[in-house]
């Protein structure tokens, strides 16, 4: 059987919500920068803010991205991409 690809929202900070795709705890979606291959990521263990290995920056934008995990299942199932505050900017 193969594995099911789901969609997922993409929250991006200051824009419209779009759609990211997941397979179990990895995602993959676009960057809102323009960059042609996707940006790709799993799932991070805790339940407020990803630590910062867990972070997906953009080669291109350095845009900061986390994937959510279900509430239930930590390092589980994604179920949202979130735009997060560069780590540059803190
Ligand atoms: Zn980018």
């Amino acid at each position: 059987m193969p594995q099911i690809i789901r969609n997922i929202p993409l929250q991006l900070s200051g824009g419209p919500a779009r759609e990211a795709v997941a397979v179990g705890n990895n995602a993959a979606w676009l960057c809102p920068c323009g960059r042609t291959l996707p940006l790709l990521g799993r799932t991070h263990g805790s339940p407020g803010e990803a630590p910062a290995n867990f972070r997906v920056a953009c080669p291109d934008c350095k845009r900061e991205f986390i994937i959510d995990p279900a509430d239930d299942a930590p390092q589980g199932r994604a179920v949202q991409v979130r735009e997060v505050p560069t780590t540059d900017a803190r």
